[in-house]
């Protein structure tokens, strides 16, 4: 099921430009081997068409994910390396930390965005980790019973939900380059931003 939306992606804009430019080539042989890694995972996803014509927003072997071993509260395109990163974040920290604090494990990720072609609001306005398809902000989860656990609402606080997100986010500043929680700023009081560019940050 290779192919889709990717493969027009790619030709399309050559055809419209009579064939002046050509459009970024992802590396085939990484990609295909990421997405190889992919399908073993078990992760739902689609081959995704680059989201933009701008450079600083292409994204490598770009994915469209609708499940990592459990749903997502909505479907997000980012790139592969990512998409993998988020399928091991959910198996080997959300998973066993949900079930040792809560006996049981979550079945819903739920998420305010992935990809975006957007420069940062500080940090003298560079390119967002979102406009490379290698970040999401992370909303919150849905335990197996329905308990729900929101950023928003239990990251403050003395219980055992802020507790879970806050050991969530130790964990994740081992996995990801960027960890930003409400600690931060105001502009994430709701989510927690987890990224895998090039800087090093940990606001857990
Ligand atoms: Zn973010």
């Amino acid at each position: 099921m290779r192919f889709n939306l990717y493969a027009l992606g790619l030709v399309l804009p050559a055809l419209l430009a009579g064939c002046a430019a050509p459009p970024p080539v992802p590396p085939r042989e990484a990609g295909e081997r990421c997405l190889a890694r992919l399908d073993q995972a078990g992760v739902s996803y689609a081959l995704a068409a680059q989201p933009a014509s701008v450079d600083a927003c292409a994204v490598d072997t770009p994915v469209r994910v609708g499940a990592t071993g459990i749903a997502w509260n909505q479907p997000g395109v980012v790139g592969c390396a990512f998409a993998l990163r988020l399928d091991a974040f959910i198996r080997e920290d959300v998973q066993p930390l949900a079930r040792a604090r809560f006996g049981q494990g979550v079945r819903q990720l739920r998420h305010f965005g992935t990809y975006a072609c957007r420069r940062d609001t500080g940090n003298g306005r560079r390119w967002s980790e979102h406009a490379s398809g290698r970040a999401i902000d992370l909303a919150g989860f849905e335990l197996e019973d329905g308990t729900t656990i929101a950023v928003e609402r239990d990251w403050h606080g003395q219980g055992a939900k802020s507790r879970f997100l806050h050991a969530l986010a130790r964990r994740a500043c081992r996995r990801f380059s960027v960890v930003l929680t409400p600690d931060s700023n105001r502009d994430h009081r709701n989510h927690i931003h987890l990224d895998d560019g090039p800087w090093k940050l940990c606001s857990a």
